[in-house]
């Protein structure tokens, strides 16, 4: 796992007294968390440690790269310039050294020289240090900071990476976060709850009780889209992926999804998180599962002792668990009821989806209110999903692709890596990728018998060797497939193609 890399953040406001704070909104096309809105903020360059700072105590002594790499981000992302000098800089000279600096033709220290201007650590109000959770393929280590609007500036957006900015209240940004008009980024998301009905003034100490209790091992609350929590737990490791995401889905009422880790020690992190979300008043209803795979069944038969959950799941599922008891079995189509939804509206459902492929008895479940899809293994967004026969089905988990893309028009959930706002975008990706790998398969069969082994070099050749046992599943799968539609034979020793002209 690569090292963290370092980040600070800015809470910019206007009224310290408020829970009022700037935020900006991600472009769209940006493929990480595009059309998000987030705290203007960024990573540490190098020479962000050489610019002097003054009025620094000891604790800033020691952060001054981030609170150099605050005031440099802020300035190129809202021009909002947050130094002190005998003279306020000129409004129109400000704008040519905004889009120098963004150009690269300027160092921020070179500006500041320039204008006689200098950084003071009492502008800029430490909030706490937040690490991604260990499941992200890219984490960050940042550094949160609170910082007041100087008298006579107001924030900037230059279209690019950005596109917009606005100031809300938390509550008020929490509230169009509910009626879904507006995707926040998680870590946004939390401190905007914490912050509720508190002031920026008092340092928001929930923040720091809570980040205190990451460091001490509790699980993240990570909201992508409201109604959905979640649950990245350390599992049975099938590499690249070393954590199952378990879902929590609702609000009052609680659908436990996938509890997968079959270690003590996360199996543990679990219950503590589930008591907290019983100890707020929220009921557990039943643990839903979308296939028998062992890293999504773990904590399944200890869960549901424990907080007497019924399991639910699909009939091919119970099948084929070995020692976990299903309670009641779930078809396609079947409806379960959410209660009300964040924003208070009636009607709110968890529809589920039977779509198997990568198991016999994989489903899928979509929420009504936001449209937010929970994918289980269908695809991962952290590699390729396997295909295992005689479990695996290419065809049908090309059909069960196909089914879900037509439903999915929101963020998607899958059971491995990170959530992805535009879940139909990313399925038509893994759709495009699988049709790809079938005609590579069948331009490397020939009439030669070839052994599975000498077929995955040739179809993989553009993957790491380590993955050729894995992907060897798939590729079987795959020639499965063209046997059942007549296009590839197979002899005692290979497969051959069934195109004669070849
Ligand atoms: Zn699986």
């Amino acid at each position: 796992m690569a090292a963290p890399r370092l980040a600070v953040t800015v809470i910019l406001t206007r009224d310290p007294d408020s829970t009022e704070i700037y935020l900006v909104e991600r472009n769209p096309k940006l493929r990480f968390f595009g059309g998000y809105y987030a705290f203007p903020g960024g990573t540490l360059d190098h020479d962000d440690g050489s610019v002097e700072i003054q009025n620094c105590d000891k604790v800033a002594q020691e952060s001054v790269a981030y609170l150099v790499a605050a005031a440099r981000e802020i300035f190129e992302e809202t021009g909002i310039l947050l130094t002190r000098g005998e003279q306020p800089v000129a409004t129109k000279h400000l704008r040519a050294y905004r889009v120098d600096l963004l150009a690269g033709r300027v160092t921020f220290q070179k500006i500041l020289e320039k204008e006689n201007h200098h950084l003071d650590a009492r502008d800029f109000h430490y909030v706490d240090t937040l690490l991604t959770p260990e499941f992200a393929p890219v984490r960050y280590d940042t550094q949160f900071y609170w910082a007041s609007l100087p008298e006579g500036q107001m924030p900037e957006i230059i279209p690019g990476e950005l596109v917009d900015g606005g100031f809300f209240t938390a509550e008020a940004a929490l509230a169009k976060w509910q009626r879904g008009e507006m995707a926040i980024v998680p870590p946004v998301v939390f401190i905007l709850q914490e912050m509720v009905d508190k002031s920026l003034r008092d340092g928001i100490p929930e923040v720091r009780a809570t980040a205190e209790s990451y460091r001490d091992g509790a699980i993240h609350e990570i909201y992508f889209t409201p109604g959905v929590l979640m649950l990245p737990l350390k599992t049975r490791p099938l590499p690249p992926a070393e954590y199952t995401n378990a879902y929590l889905v609702g609000e009052k009422q609680l659908y436990l999804i996938d509890p997968g880790p079959s270690n003590p020690r996360e199996q543990d992190r679990l219950w503590r998180f589930l008591n907290k979300r019983q100890a707020e008043g929220r009921d557990l209803v039943a643990i839903l599962l979308t296939h028998h795979h062992p890293d999504h069944i773990g904590a399944v038969s200890e869960c549901r002792e424990r907080f007497g959950l019924p399991v639910y799941a699909h009939r091919e599922t119970a099948r084929q668990l070995a020692g976990v008891q299903v309670d009641r079995l779930l078809g396609h189509g079947d409806v379960l009821e959410l209660g009300a939804s964040p924003d208070g509206q009636s009607g709110w459902q968890l529809n589920v989806y039977h779509t198997p492929g990568h198991a016999s008895g994989h489903l899928a479940f979509q929420e009504n209110r936001y449209g937010s899809v929970i994918a289980g293994d269908m695809i991962s967004t952290l590699s390729s999903v396997i295909i295992a026969p005689p479990g695996g089905h290419m065809a049908t988990y090309m059909q069960s692709l196909a089914f879900l893309e037509s439903v999915t028009t929101a963020t998607l959930y899958p059971s491995h890596g990170p959530a992805v706002s535009d879940g139909g975008n990313i399925l038509r990706h893994f759709i495009r990728h699988r049709q790809e790998r079938e005609q590579k398969l069948l331009s490397a069969l020939t009439q030669t018998p070839q052994s599975i082994s000498e077929l995955v070099r040739r179809v993989y050749d553009d993957v790491s060797p380590e993955i050729w046992p894995l992907a060897e599943k798939s590729l079987e799968a795959g020639l499965i497939k063209l046997i059942e539609d007549g296009r590839c034979r197979r002899l005692a020793d290979g497969f051959i193609s069934e195109c004669e002209s070849r």
